[in-house]
């Protein structure tokens, strides 16, 4: 009886973990969407132009996802899973570069709205200048449940550097958040326009950092090389049908 009532419950739990972790031929990984502004200024420059997504379009962009049932997960949420050998389904990892002050006025009360989190690289060097955000609005952010991550000190493209400019480039960003932020420390790092080389592997590495982006085309699906992770841009002109194919492994 003891021995049936095992077996019913090894059953069980063999059922529940088929339904958490897909099989990974089956599995095609997370999108990471990139976005930079939201906000309704559009500037003058066809690439600041480019780089600003209407807050209706992004308030309708968290719609969909909810009507379609796709979680939002942090980029440390998702390394997370992936480190314990799940397969998040239905899911995408929202990332705002540069830590403009639309971060917090703009979408994150649209996040909020729609039970959604987000990873927002912040260029350390620029908290607290025009236009950026300031050390509250990070705090703000932070305690919103969001993650808050380095995109370098200075926005600096690290495959311009060497080594030890690389390391300080993104020691100095990390160290900074651990300081204002009551001893937190990023985890997670989007390189500036994307670029770095085999030395910044070695960096990330050294600094304890789970995953960093770059903006090659694709999905999360592991973390083997969890140092040239894909990302995909969202665009101001893009309509709902666009960012569902982003959106969609
Ligand atoms: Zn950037």
């Amino acid at each position: 009886m003891r021995l049936a009532a095992l077996a019913l419950g090894l059953l069980t739990s063999i059922a529940a973990a088929a339904f958490a972790n897909v099989p990974p031929a089956q599995w095609r990984g997370v999108p990471v969407l990139m976005y930079h502004k939201v906000d309704a200024i559009v500037p003058a420059d066809a690439v600041g132009r480019d780089l600003t997504v209407a807050p209706a379009s992004f308030a309708a962009q968290l719609r969909w996802l909810r009507a379609h049932h796709i979680r939002t997960l942090t980029a440390a949420a998702l390394a997370d899973a992936l480190r314990r050998g799940q397969h998040p389904q239905r899911a995408v990892v929202l990332t705002f570069d540069d830590g403009y002050e639309d971060a917090a006025t703009t979408a994150l009360p649209l996040l909020r709205a729609n039970h959604a989190t987000a990873t927002f690289y912040i260029s350390s060097g620029f908290i607290g200048t025009p236009r950026h955000l300031s050390w509250a609005q990070v705090r703000t952010l932070q305690a919103a449940g969001m993650e808050i991550a380095c995109h370098g000190t200075y926005h600096l493209d690290l495959s311009q550097l060497d080594r030890a400019e690389q390391m300080r480039e993104a020691k100095h960003c990390i160290e900074t958040f651990a300081r204002y932020l009551h001893g937190f420390r990023p985890v997670t790092y989007a390189y500036p326009a994307g670029q770095y080389d085999a030395t910044t592997f070695v960096v990330m590495a050294q600094l304890g950092m789970r995953l960093a982006f770059t903006e090659h085309p694709g999905t999360v699906r592991s973390l083997r090389a969890r140092y040239e992770s894909p990302r995909r841009r969202v665009r101001r002109d893009d309509d709902l049908a666009t960012f569902a194919a982003l959106a969609t492994p």
